[in-house]
């Protein structure tokens, strides 16, 4: 079958032809029918070989969608030719943290060399998927595959940060989101569905902006030396109860801090490298500040839910597996609207 891998440190991912994955004792394959394209590979694709935790080549791709083509021995519970999309956190299945839902935050993974597909397992960006356990496939009842992958990251990670700001997010508040690319502007639409708060987006691109406004951001505001001074003055002086960083960059953090309410919540999602010092004097009083990574599954069905509802639609460009390279170099230079999802059987 054809796979996007990435296979030499700081080249760019090939094409390639690898052999057929089969379903060993239960494992379900998946045909797959679209896989995300999210900015954390590009991370991934830019660490040094001393620092790189995966093994070489990696098919990419830790949003997948797809149809079930067989099912090794013994699996149950799911039928061939079900739509499904896959929760990609998996976790030992065991843990307390795993027994709570909670397998993005499982802690034996990292002992036992469980990872994520497209995160050290065989990816989606390819013809055919194999899924470790059926407890990771969440059937897609109806949603369409293209506008239903990035729910898998794109959707999942930032509901899993809103959710826990839900009880500061009541009528009067603001809510910050830093980076309206392929999650913050699915946190947008999240924000106004599940929330009466007021949704100020900051980018550094002026399309970006305009795709926040679509999608329902009530201000947008250009990310640069003055965005902090813009969203007080947006808030009379208040700030934001809630603060998504979609970014995690020096600036971007240091903007979160500075934009944060008094009792604020900042959630540094993006995995740009930068701190944000919480202290006397550093942010305002009782600002907490967290890095969430991904959510659980119950979350993913809750995001699917929403889907189905009408609550969110992600806005996506499509390529083929051929073209699959140059939707990162899109993504790289910041001119994908939405999200770039990628299509192995066209
Ligand atoms: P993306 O490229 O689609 O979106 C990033 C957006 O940030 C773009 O619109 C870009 O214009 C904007 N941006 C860049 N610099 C900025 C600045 N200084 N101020 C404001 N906006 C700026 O990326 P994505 O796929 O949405 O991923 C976003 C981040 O989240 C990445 O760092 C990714 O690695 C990370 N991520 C984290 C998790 C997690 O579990 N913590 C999960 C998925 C992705
Ligand atoms: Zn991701
Ligand atoms: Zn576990």
């Amino acid at each position: 079958m054809k796979a996007l891998q990435y296979r030499t440190i700081g080249a760019p991912p090939e094409v390639v032809t690898v052999p057929d994955p089969e379903p060993g004792p239960g494992q379900v394959l998946l045909k797959v029918t679209a896989a995300g394209v999210c900015h954390s590979d590009i991370a991934v694709m830019s660490w040094p070989a001393e620092a790189f935790p995966y093994e070489l080549p990696l098919t990419l791709g830790h949003e997948g969608v797809g149809t079930v083509a067989a099912l090794g021995a013994g699996v149950t519970g799911v039928k061939e030719g079900e739509a499904v999309a896959v929760y990609g956190p998996w976790g030992c299945g065991t843990c307390v943290k795993c027994a709570e839902g909670k397998e993005n935050y499982c802690l034996r993974a990292d002992e036992l060399g469980i990872r994520p597909p497209g995160l050290g397992r065989p990816g989606a960006m390819a013809e055919y998927l194999l899924v470790d356990d059926a407890r990771h496939l969440v059937p897609l009842n109806g949603l369409d595959p293209v506008a239903a992958v990035p729910l898998t990251d794109a959707g999942l990670t930032p509901y899993h940060a809103i959710k826990r700001s839900l009880p500061r997010l009541v009528p009067g508040s603001t809510a910050v989101v830093i980076g309206t690319g392929g999650l913050g502007h699915v946190a947008i639409q999240l924000l106004r569905a599940l929330t009466p708060a007021r949704v100020i987006a900051l980018d550094v691109s002026e399309d970006k902006l305009r795709l926040a406004r679509e999608v329902g951001a009530h201000e947008a505001v250009l990310s640069d030396a003055g965005a902090a001074r813009a969203v007080r003055e947006l808030t009379g002086g208040l700030g934001a109860q809630a603060v998504f960083d979609f970014v995690g960059a020096e600036p971007t953090v240091r903007t979160a801090g500075a934009v944060a309410a008094v009792e604020g919540e900042v959630a540094i999602v993006g995995i740009g490298g930068a701190a944000l010092p919480v202290g006397f004097g550093h942010t305002p009083f009782e600002v907490s500040a967290y890095a969430p990574y991904w959510g659980s599954r119950a979350e993913l069905v809750e995001v699917l839910e929403l889907a189905r509802a009408g609550a969110v639609s992600v806005h996506t460009e499509t390529f083929t597996l051929d073209d699959a390279p140059l939707a990162y170099e899109r993504l790289h230079a910041g001119t994908v609207k939405g999200r770039a999802v990628i299509l192995p059987h066209g």
